[in-house]
């Protein structure tokens, strides 16, 4: 058995053993399924300035911009489907007494896969949110007609519900997250196609492990979290998830 052989056995038999699984997931789940990573080959902001437009100043400055990138965001996210590994976590979810998975994904994949407890900490694509009455309404056309789009309730503009630079992440996520994280010990806690460079998701990934959990990462590439792992699997998440948890 070569050393990648090793590891993944390693990684099925705590997966095979764990009751209780926490799972972090980021934009590599999604690149399979032909939606663009941030950072890296091909990464959407390689040759475009995020603070142009995914900052409250942006929007405040030109909304229609910020609503051009993001209706052509939309348009590329419309026709996206799950892939073998939003689906491989689906039937571990579906396996174990205790499961939630926290995601950084504005997309939707793991929902239309059919995963049940999940969080978006950075909010959802295809929500709306008026920025002067504050109501929340999901919106799936996959280009809005008009920029910027305006609340039916009160005429105000709306924004995507999603986390911006500098902007909190998302309270009912970080309460579900720290509950889920506060009632158990945790057996094995999966860190999936991220960067993990947000301060808050590397904390929750190692708080999760605690004492006795087993952190697996599961990444195409080496990143500044893997050495805090205690196993990396290096692949696309399409490809070793099905493996790990088959
Ligand atoms: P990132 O773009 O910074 O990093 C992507 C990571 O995925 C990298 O470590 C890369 O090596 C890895 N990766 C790429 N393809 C992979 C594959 N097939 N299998 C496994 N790993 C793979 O993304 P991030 O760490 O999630 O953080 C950036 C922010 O980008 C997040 O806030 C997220 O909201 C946002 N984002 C979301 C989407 C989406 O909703 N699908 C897409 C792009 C960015
Ligand atoms: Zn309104």
């Amino acid at each position: 058995m070569n050393p990648d052989e090793i590891k993944l056995n390693q990684a099925r038999e705590v997966i095979r053993d764990a009751s209780s699984v926490f799972v972090i997931t980021g934009a590599g789940i999604s690149a399979e399924s032909g939606v663009p990573t941030f950072r890296g080959a091909g990464g959407l902001w390689k040759d475009f300035d995020p603070t142009k437009v995914a900052t409250p100043e942006a929007f405040e400055e030109n909304p229609a911009f910020v609503w051009e990138w993001y209706n052509s965001r939309r348009a590329d996210l419309a026709p996206r489907v799950p892939n073998a590994g939003h689906e491989a976590l689906v039937r571990l979810e579906k396996s174990r007494p205790d499961f939630f998975l926290l995601t950084q994904n504005v997309d939707d994949l793991h929902e239309q896969a059919g995963t049940e407890t999940l969080a978006h900490i950075h909010g959802r694509i295809w929500d709306m949110r008026c920025v002067s009455c504050g109501d929340v309404h999901e919106d799936r056309t996959p280009s809005l007609p008009e920029l910027p789009p305006c609340c039916n309730q009160c005429s105000g503009l709306l924004r995507p519900d999603v986390v911006w630079f500098g902007e909190m992440i998302k309270e009912h996520a970080i309460q579900a997250t720290e509950a889920f994280l506060a009632q158990r010990e945790i057996d094995a806690v999966l860190v999936i196609g991220t960067e993990a460079h947000f301060g808050y998701i590397a904390h929750w990934a190692l708080a999760a492990r605690g004492r006795n959990g087993i952190l697996i990462e599961i990444n195409t590439d080496a990143t500044a979290f893997s050495d805090a792992a205690d196993l990396t699997l290096r692949g696309p998440a399409g490809t070793i998830l099905p493996t790990l948890l088959a």
